[in-house]
């Protein structure tokens, strides 16, 4: 499949879930988060989430072919007795593998460029603006929780803060990047200092990989756009690759974005949505 490399685990999969491997060694970003504090948390804590998910959907066998992505983003689908074990266990699993796979070493280019940069800046104003809105809205989750770097429907970047393991509205956003702000991220190494604890980890933010994610996340929101009638939105250099007629013909309103289906995920790649729709797309 397109963009994956061979081998590669893609994060289309479904029930049972695996645990992933951290894309780095768990020393590996010292000194801004030490071995000990990324063991527990991915061997110990995101491990818990990934195997409570599991027990979750193990009596519910149709329920079984679901993706991470379409269990998290249409709870409404799923029977009550579920929807609690899957916000919590699913999130759990969806926003620490992105937390994870969000970071890298020390040394390594720091800053976002190209595509992804004009977007900060045209939507934050600059990367420090951006960075500072980043932290003020980890800073202010209260308790437990994530701050997120979204794009919207509209194509705009956008900045989000959930509780507890709760995602961002799928529906409607792509997440981009996120940070942890539960305590277990940072407070053996960090105690109470939280905002310490997120300048460091503005540092080991893997760029490389987030502007690939939206480069991706930016094809879902044009086929959104079109499959809405909204071609005349379209620059040209959209438009290049789609023919409006045939896609109109061959997917009903909104389809894409409701179905945007398996993302997937892996140290490479991080993760991309769903190649079918893109090869219906460009069929
Ligand atoms: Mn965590």
């Amino acid at each position: 499949m397109r963009g994956v490399k061979e081998g590669a685990r893609m994060k289309e999969e479904t029930y049972p879930f695996v645990m992933r491997p951290l894309p780095y060694e768990c020393y590996a970003l010292a000194p801004c988060i030490s071995a000990e504090t990324l063991f527990y948390h991915h061997d110990k804590l995101y491990k818990n989430y990934v195997d409570q998910l599991n027990l979750a959907l193990a009596d519910y066998p149709l329920l079984q072919n679901l993706s991470l992505w379409e269990l998290l983003g249409w709870p409404e689908n799923l029977p009550e007795s579920l929807q609690t074990a899957v916000k919590r266990n699913g999130g759990g699993t969806f926003s620490h593998e992105l937390y994870f796979d969000s970071m890298q070493p020390l040394g390594r280019e720091q800053d976002p460029k190209g595509a992804l940069l004009e977007a900060i800046i045209r939507d934050f104003g600059s990367l420090r603006e951006f960075r500072e809105q980043m932290t003020e809205a980890a800073m202010g989750q209260f308790a437990s929780g994530y701050a997120w770097l979204i794009l919207g429907e509209d194509g705009r970047l956008g900045i989000r803060n959930t509780a507890n393991q709760d995602v961002p509205d799928f529906k409607r956003e792509i997440p981009l990047l996120n940070v942890d702000v539960w305590e277990h991220s940072y407070y053996l190494q960090y105690q109470n200092r939280r905002k310490d604890y997120l300048n460091a980890w503005h540092r080991l933010i893997n760029w490389r990989k987030v502007s690939r994610r939206y480069e991706e996340a930016l094809e879902q929101v044009k086929a959104k756009k079109m499959l809405r009638g909204e071609w005349m939105e379209l620059t040209d250099e959209e438009k290049e690759g789609y023919e409006r007629n045939e896609l109109e013909e061959k997917r009903g309103e909104d389809a894409a974005w409701k179905n945007p289906g398996k993302f997937m995920m892996n140290a490479e790649s991080s993760y991309a949505w769903n190649t079918d729709d893109e090869k219906l797309l460009r069929e």
